[in-house]
């Protein structure tokens, strides 16, 4: 017999898209793969070498809990950066990716009863994890706003039980960047309200012009006291495995953070943690400028393609490297005598008949939606858009 818990939680939808396509790719089936959240390519070399240095180094052993003091200091340094203030390590934890940082984040900030507003679509370990902390996710709806999330909506979502809201950006799976304004209007109010704000910008490094990322403290310092900044280096650096993220917030938090990774996983992989640090310490950022440059041909590209599909609207796509496809005037046609009911089916649709696998909005808690990842070679890109193309010109 399981824990009621178990109840709360299901496998990552996007999780289970990758299965699905796995699945297929082993029937001998060739898949073109649209649905992994992640890059590509290998990680810049200096964290390879500097990874194999390590391990020839014989470095295997415990660290601190929340990551070697040097590293935290140029994490420190990094967040400094990207906020505009001052950083100290004490006010870093460094974690097994973003992932393990949100969740200590909600473990140490959340009471059960507590009230969390999480704008939807949302990435679908948000609102687990509030679930997991004995929380209630509470959805603001964003997709009739431009996957904006309204101060109206926000205004509505709010009780007296809310303790946080949770805010991505670049945005997954909308591809939405929130602007200086939006942010500085968002931080205003959870202040009045004293509300936590955990802020998520795991892909902030891809954001194409004219979007431009902001962090939420770079336009209100004062929501410092109350801020979660939560942020990692899987995706920018393609080293989704490695497992090494971060939060920066108040030193509070921080040691509550401390005493709750104490108890789970420890210090975060250390090959790892030494790779990273390497990496930073040599103030180079040339792989994420490429990596960069090649999402934005991509992109382009994508765009290019998707503009010629029939019933589906261009995608916002300003950051991240997610096409997020509203396939809502899709259902109700069908194909091959199936029905297109919602995301879900058409997903399926595409991954039986096209060999393309995407990730349909059910997993972002909506019906509409399609999220494609451009992160994959060109020429696969090319081919796979050219196939959902073709079957969806076959809908009747
Ligand atoms: N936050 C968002 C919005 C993500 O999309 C992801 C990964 O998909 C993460 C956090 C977790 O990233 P990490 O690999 O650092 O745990």
């Amino acid at each position: 017999m399981l824990a009621q818990r178990t109840t709360l939680f299901a496998s990552s939808g996007t999780s289970n898209a990758r299965l699905a396509a796995k699945r297929a790719a082993a029937e001998g089936r060739e898949i073109i793969d649209f649905s992994a959240g992640e890059l590509w390519s290998k990680p810049p070399q200096i964290i390879r070498s500097a990874a194999i240095a390590a391990i020839e180094g014989g470095v295997s052993r415990y660290t601190d809990t929340l990551g070697l003091e040097t590293l935290r200091q140029a994490v420190a340094k990094r967040v400094a950066r990207q906020t505009g203030l001052f950083w100290e390590a004490g006010e870093i934890a460094v974690t097994a990716g973003a992932k393990q940082a949100l969740f200590n984040a909600t473990m140490t900030i959340l009471d059960p009863g507590d009230e969390v507003i999480v704008p939807r679509p949302y990435w679908s370990t948000f609102p687990a994890q509030v679930a997991i902390a004995g929380a209630t996710p509470v959805y603001l709806d964003t997709a009739d706003d431009g996957y904006l999330p309204s101060l109206e909506k926000l205004t509505a979502a709010t009780s007296g039980k809310t303790r946080a809201i949770i805010l991505n950006s670049p945005n997954n799976p909308t591809g939405r960047v929130y602007d200086e304004a939006f942010l500085a209007q968002v931080a205003a109010f959870a202040l009045e309200r004293d509300i936590w704000i955990i802020f998520d910008e795991c892909y902030h490094e891809f954001v194409y012009a004219p979007a431009t990322h902001a962090n939420i403290l770079t336009v209100a310092p004062d929501a410092r006291p109350r801020t979660l900044v939560v942020n990692s280096f899987s995706k920018a650096l393609a080293l989704t495995g490695w497992r090494i993220g971060y939060l920066a917030g108040p030193r509070e938090v921080v040691s509550a953070v401390k005493a709750l990774q104490s108890h789970t996983t420890s210090n975060p992989n250390v090959i790892a943690q030494y790779a990273i640090l390497a990496y930073l310490e040599q103030n180079d950022d040339s792989f994420v400028r490429e990596a960069r440059a090649e999402l934005a041909l991509k992109r382009a590209r994508s765009l290019q393609m998707i503009s010629q599909l029939d019933g589906v609207p261009l995608p916002t796509a300003e950051g991240g490297f997610y096409l997020y496809l509203d396939v809502g005037d899709l259902c109700g046609r069908s194909a091959g005598g199936r029905e297109l009911g919602s995301a879900d089916d058409v997903a399926r649709l595409l991954l039986d008949d096209a060999g393309v696998a995407t990730v349909p909005g059910n997993a972002f808690g909506d019906l509409r939606g399609l999220r494609l990842s451009y992160g994959l070679p060109l020429a696969q890109l090319e081919q796979g858009l050219t196939r959902i193309a073709e079957t969806l010109r076959e809908l009747a």
